[in-house]
């Protein structure tokens, strides 16, 4: 496997990639796993939150990413050929975002340099899901949820005040009394 480049992302399109970089252009955000629905009148896509039965929720990945496609016939490669056709991936997803010539969001673990700030940020599908199962599309329908929109920057960091020694606070009281 070839190294991955500082900034790829921004100077290379998808299929420029080496096999590391497009690897590490997954987010993880896990959206891609989950079972959609789509209105055929509008072309709108509705999330559930279903997912695959290999999709491991704890872990936010696929349990067997290897086989995937042998065991899950209706899993989808992602490939620079077909990802411009992929309507359905999230607006998120970042092998869209770079097909489209745009930049990675902050939370990315590219640009964070942090695999958890996809999920800080709202973003994956973490713990929220729950397996396939037989679930028919009426049931399915029941399972449509609303996904939070992502945060749009980094949480603040928490600074820790210093607080005043004990002998100056001492003075501050004895002035205060003073007048
Ligand atoms: S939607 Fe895109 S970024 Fe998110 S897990 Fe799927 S391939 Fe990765
Ligand atoms: S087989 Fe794996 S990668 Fe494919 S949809 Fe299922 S969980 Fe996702």
């Amino acid at each position: 496997m070839t190294a991955v480049q500082k900034g790829f992302w921004k100077t290379k399109s998808l299929s420029e990639m080496s096999e590391a970089e497009w690897e590490s252009l997954c987010d993880g955000c896990g959206k891609c796993c989950l079972a959609g629905i789509e209105d055929e009148d509008t072309g709108q896509i509705f999330l559930t939150d279903v997912a695959c039965k290999l999709f491991d929720s704890g872990l936010c990945q696929c349990s067997n990413y290897e086989n995937r496609q042998k065991i899950v016939s209706d899993c989808v490669k992602l490939t620079p050929e077909n990802v411009p056709d992929l309507y359905w991936l999230p607006k998120t997803c970042a092998y869209r975002l770079v097909d489209q010539k745009r930049d990675l969001f902050w939370w990315h673990p590219l640009v964070s340099g942090d695999p958890n700030t996809v999920h800080q940020a709202n973003v994956s599908v973490k713990g929220k899901t729950r397996p396939e199962g037989r679930l028919k599309t009426a049931g399915l329908l029941k399972r449509i949820k609303k996904w939070p929109n992502p945060k749009e920057q980094p949480p603040a960091k928490k600074t820790v005040k210093k607080a005043a020694p004990a002998k100056a606070a001492k003075k501050t009281a004895k002035k205060a009394n003073r007048v």
